[in-house]
């Protein structure tokens, strides 16, 4: 490497997102130490993206470093949790000061963006891996998890579901569509705007949830494997964007496609009210897509008027949204 490790660290690992009072050491030292407020617990994730594997080479460090970001607030998001801390271990080839330059001006403005500060990591050369843990501060005891639906609650998804699998298969040349549909498409796949907000309005509200990384029916099962119950969704009502339906989107890219960091809950029918106009204050949508039918642990889908399980792979032309 040109610069020393310790440069990289100085220049560009440094000071960067919204300094806490109760960050006690940041970077700098052998670790760092933060002190947790009374009555608050700590949630604690980590994320690794592998070139080539979790990213596609020729994305921008500016876009590589939100995105690095955004996926780990979205599991602070799924907690209910509110994003405090980060640290970094990165892992590159050689020490280019103008993708670091652009990789950390944008990791700190995002950062600032979420009220979030890196206190430390790790530097290394080797093949381009980015490792992020974030950490944030949840009320004692009333994280948002994944065991809680009950059978009778109602299931919501945020926002559009599909964009980001529906520009990945257009990338790969499996379908075509105009560059004004691809730029829409790809903001979802390359910049994803974490629920973080959405998140902490759900505690107390959610008896599950999860964030929607590799895709609806995938995590879904995570949530009635975890509450040992069946959970039904109606395929119709499964929200996608306007683009998404003009571009020629298919409804197994919005069941099956990850990567749409959209926030999927549980909730008692009796919150509905308070749910909808909570999310109306803050923007974006909230759909109701189905419910928890009864004890078990599958994911069903119901399309005009008949269920099938979801894990038996129906799907493809039967929910096919353009036929
Ligand atoms: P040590 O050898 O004791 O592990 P390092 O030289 O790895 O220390 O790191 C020195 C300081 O810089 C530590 O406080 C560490 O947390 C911080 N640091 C190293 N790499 C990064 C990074 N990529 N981002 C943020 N902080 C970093
Ligand atoms: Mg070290």
């Amino acid at each position: 490497m040109t610069m020393s490790e310790f440069e990289i660290i100085k220049n560009y690992c440094s000071g960067i997102g919204t300094q806490h009072s109760d960050t006690r050491l940041g970077v700098g030292d052998d670790a760092a130490i933060i002190s947790v407020p009374n009555g608050y617990e700590l949630a604690i994730s980590v994320d690794t993206m592998v070139a080539g594997v979790h990213f596609l080479p020729d994305l921008s460090p500016q876009l590589l470093a939100r995105k690095l970001l955004a996926v780990n607030l979205s599991d602070m998001a799924a907690m209910g949790a509110s994003p405090r801390w980060a640290t970094l271990a990165l892992t590159m080839a050689n020490a280019d000061e103008a993708w670091l330059a652009a990789f950390s001006e944008s990791l700190d403005s995002m950062a600032k963006e979420y009220g979030v500060e890196l206190i430390g990591g790790d530097t290394t050369q080797g093949p381009l891996t980015l490792s992020l843990q974030i950490m944030g501060l949840v009320p004692s005891d009333r994280a948002l998890k994944r065991s809680g639906a009950q059978v009778g609650d109602d299931l919501f998804v945020s926002n559009c579901l599909g964009d980001a699998a529906l520009a990945l298969r257009i990338l790969r040349g499996e379908l075509h569509c105009s560059d004004e549909q691809l730029a829409e498409l790809r903001r979802g796949l390359d910049n994803p705007q974490p629920q973080v907000s959405l998140g902490q309005k759900l505690l107390g509200i959610a008896t599950a949830a999860i964030d929607v990384s590799d895709g609806l029916v995938a995590d879904l099962a995570h949530i009635a494997e975890a509450s040992k119950v069946d959970i039904e969704v109606d395929v119709e009502q499964v929200p996608v964007s306007q683009t998404f339906v003009a571009a020629g989107g298919d409804m197994s890219d919005a069941l099956y496609g990850g990567d749409d960091y959209q926030l999927l809950f549980t909730t008692p029918t009796d919150y509905r009210n308070q749910l909808l106009k909570i999310y109306s204050d803050t923007g974006g949508s909230l759909h109701k897509i189905g419910r928890v039918t009864k004890a078990g642990g599958a994911v069903f889908l119901r399309s005009a008027d008949q269920a099938y399980p979801a894990a038996r792979g129906f799907g493809f032309e039967h929910f096919s949204h353009t036929d």
